[in-house]
């Protein structure tokens, strides 16, 4: 069965369409087209692909001014979940991608799961450990991934643990999601069956180039491709050292405005059940919001969440430290000392000690461990609007950031950049002032946990930039 596109079918654009749009105005030019026309890349009069310099903000900006090709390819740069919405929604738009993601293992970024392979599987969600749905069009595609199977409802009791043992739960009106398999594996399966999409994984693209009115991507000196537009589906100091160089000072001005938590995590597993403090109210917990402990934000229960039927197996935890605990223990993430690294173990396992009411030292030793630094966590501040979009330099930008720290927020983002992105192709660059977005707004704070936004549950504190998204989305709408 063919999975059903991200978008609305009444707001697809087939190529064909798309083609004799486009081949109707060839040789028009844009208003900012250099040179006279010539031969482009498909081989089309009339499709000039120079790019000009204009000096602004510290770097140069690019400028394409040249028609939009008939059949236009974006490059995708990251594989998380904005990425994969994006590419999905632009192939439902009729526009082709690729992706490239430096994921070892799979896609997906921080949809991360890590499997240890021994005596019995250990399973880890490593990073995103639920989500909810609050807007209409992220719980259509939530539908759909719940009818392919790729991900359930997880009705686990989780709550609020206060250090001492005190557990409140977390009321379930609104309902959670998981991936069958863990997160990983829902990534891994994001993307239709399409041939209007190429992955290129492991793949890190380390220089974007314009040239004669297309973006040439490098991985190291290795060339990857040439492209019509550029999507920056990413963030961090990665982002920040792709575009720095790149032509694009708007883009890089809005990403180096963000700002970005640190998290640690602790991947552990006991041979025997936690000590997990229940009374006749409600019985274990499987996920807690933890309360009061510094090296403690959240404890989650992988075995009971993924494998419920599941006895007699270690149980597999994912402990997260707070983001200030994160950003007073930080170190190069790629390269943590020996000596950090142990003692991030021992404060959170002292931690997890603290917020069960156990005394000290008296926590089971885990049979496995592992701890590694998320050290471009979540995102701390948010310019609130769903992509960002320079149309000069025909280059976007998607991530959860844009409006939230959520799964939620990167796939919106990611589906409203591609509507974007399609509705300026289909423009045919011709009124760029119309499509510039994003790139002035300043940022406010985000609201939510250590480990992100989960809208619609009951603990959480006003959703400001949840609200600002709807804003942004209900200015998005395409209106063709
Ligand atoms: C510890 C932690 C816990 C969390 N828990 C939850 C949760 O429970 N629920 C929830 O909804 N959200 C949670 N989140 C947030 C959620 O994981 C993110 O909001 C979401 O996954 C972000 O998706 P993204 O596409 O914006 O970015 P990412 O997932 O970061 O994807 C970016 C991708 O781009 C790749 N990349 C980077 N640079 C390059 C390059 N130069 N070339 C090629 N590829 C590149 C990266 O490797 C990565 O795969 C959590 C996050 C963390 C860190």
């Amino acid at each position: 069965m063919p999975p059903s596109p991200l978008l609305a079918p009444a707001t697809a654009l087939p190529a064909a369409r798309l083609a004799r749009v486009v081949a109707a105005s060839s040789g028009s030019g844009g208003a900012t087209q250099r040179g006279p026309p010539r031969r482009g890349r498909r081989g089309k009069p009339g499709f000039s692909r120079q790019s000009a310099i204009k000096k602004s903000f510290h770097q140069e900006q690019v400028v394409f001014s040249t028609p939009v090709p008939a059949d236009p390819t974006v490059a995708v740069i990251g594989g998380g979940a904005s990425g994969l919405a994006c590419a999905s929604a632009l192939a439902a738009r009729g526009v082709r991608s690729v992706v490239f993601d430096t994921g070892m293992h799979g896609l997906g970024g921080r949809m991360a799961t890590r499997f240890v392979e021994g005596g019995e599987q250990l399973v880890f969600d490593h990073a995103a450990q639920f989500f909810t749905a609050s807007d209409e069009r992220f719980q259509r595609l939530v539908d759909e991934w719940l009818d392919r199977g790729l991900v359930r409802e997880w009705s686990g009791l989780i709550g609020e643990l206060e250090a001492g043992g005190r557990f409140k739960p977390i009321p379930s009106s609104t309902p959670r999601y998981i991936g069958v398999n863990g997160m990983r594996s829902l990534a891994d399966a994001m993307l239709p069956e399409s041939d209007m999409i190429k992955v290129v994984r492991p793949c890190w693209i380390s220089k974007l180039e314009p040239f004669n009115g297309l973006w040439r991507l490098f991985e190291n000196e290795k060339p990857r491709g040439e492209y019509d537009a550029i999507v920056i589906a990413h963030n961090g100091k990665c982002a920040n050292r792709l575009l720095s160089t790149s032509g694009l000072p708007l883009l890089t001005k809005q990403m180096k405005r963000l700002e970005l938590s640190s998290v640690w995590a602790l991947l552990a597993a006991f041979e025997d059940p936690l000590p997990i403090p229940h009374d006749d109210s409600h019985g274990a917990f499987e996920g807690a919001f933890v309360r009061d402990v510094d090296s403690l934000s959240w404890m989650g229960n992988n075995t009971l969440k993924l494998f419920p039927a599941q006895t007699g197996t270690p149980e597999c935890w994912t402990f997260f430290s707070t983001a200030a605990y994160g950003k007073r223990n930080k170190v190069p993430q790629e390269n943590i000392p020996k000596v950090t690294a142990e003692k991030v173990k021992e404060d959170m396992l002292e931690g997890v000690e603290h917020a069960l009411g156990l005394s000290k030292g008296s926590l089971h030793q885990p049979i496995y461990t592992r701890v590694q630094l998320w050290g471009a966590a979540l995102p701390m501040n948010t310019p609130g609007v769903s992509c960002i979009f320079d149309p000069l330099g025909r280059a976007g930008i998607c991530g959860d950031w844009l409006t939230g720290s959520s799964i939620e927020a990167a796939v919106l983002s990611g589906m409203s950049l591609a509507n974007h992105i399609a509705n300026y192709f289909m423009s045919q660059g011709e009124r760029p002032e119309e499509f510039a977005i994003g790139l002035h707004e300043n940022l406010s704070q985000v609201e939510g946990h250590d480990i992100g936004q989960f809208p619609g549950l009951d603990s959480q504190k006003p959703q400001v930039a949840q609200a600002k998204l709807l804003v942004a989305q209900a200015q998005l709408m395409p209106s063709i």
